[in-house]
């Protein structure tokens, strides 16, 4: 089995290439545009086929890859069925299976940090997107999150995982790069709750800061407008009869973040 986990420093992003041999299919989870060309180096070494591009969900703290890995490599581009994007060529539903050669993802349905969010369950582990990250859990204050949506996931879901079932998310903040759900189950301060309406409280009552997923409010305030660039932020040229051309990118204005920057391994 070949894995990859690859962070991108400025919005501490994890995407994640998956093949079962060297030469073989391969497969990535939450590409970021400005990284395409490592993914595809990385790739072009491990003699692999990218053969699908998989979102966890709409990002809004970064352009995904999606789009211009499917225009240089002909993959398939997936999310959720329940995407507002046009440009997907699959939509996933839960309790789907997703294959590439010796690789298979379960697809579940995690909403509550947006109403679009997959955790992807792969063997020994489980790609959580942003419903969970290490020692927290995604922000559900804009892009039609839902904090009972998200602890239903949390608690109805993902937590029934085998304790030892490894936790791969899509961001991290502080340097971590693995959990378990055993170890978040017991020490991940948002899962310390009682009820669900101590979660949804919790959620609410955040004061909801970067660091909870997808997290510049600058540059995704909710309110009328927000989220209607969904295109712009999925990095999607469509096609010809797709619908409309893409229209802007991501605001510029995100100051850069002391964050180490971490090698490819
Ligand atoms: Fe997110």
């Amino acid at each position: 089995m070949i894995f990859r986990q690859l962070f991108e420093p400025v919005s501490c992003t994890y995407s994640y290439i998956l093949a079962s041999r060297r030469g073989g299919e391969a497969l990535i989870i939450d590409p970021v545009l400005d990284q395409v060309d490592r993914y595809l180096r990385l790739m072009e070494e491990l003699e692999l086929n990218l053969v699908k591009a998989v979102d966890t969900h709409l990002h809004a703290d970064h352009i995904t890859g999606l789009g211009a890995l499917r225009d240089r490599t002909q993959c398939i581009t997936v999310m959720g069925e329940q995407s507002k994007v046009d440009v997907v060529s699959i939509r996933v539903t839960d309790g789907e299976q997703l294959r590439v050669e010796g690789v298979v993802l379960d697809a579940m349905y995690t909403p509550g940090h947006t109403d679009d969010s997959y955790s992807f369950l792969c063997g020994d582990r489980v790609f959580t997107g942003d419903t969970l990250l290490i020692r927290g859990t995604g922000r559900t204050d804009f892009q039609n999150g839902d904090p009972l949506a998200q602890y239903e996931s949390l608690f109805g879901r993902l937590l029934r995982l085998p304790d030892e079932t490894l936790v791969n998310p899509a961001h991290d903040y502080k340097g971590e790069t693995v959990s378990t759900i055993g170890e978040e189950r017991t020490h991940n301060p948002r899962l310390q709750v009682r009820s669900a309406e101590e979660y949804v409280e919790l959620m609410n009552n955040l004061g909801q800061s970067e660091d909870d997923g997808c997290g510049d409010p600058r540059q995704h305030a909710s309110g009328p407008g927000a989220g209607a660039d969904c295109t712009a932020r999925l990095g999607l040229q469509r096609r010809p009869g797709e619908g409309t051309d893409r229209r802007t990118r991501r605001g510029s204005d995100r100051p850069a973040r002391e964050l180490r920057a971490r090698a490819a391994w």
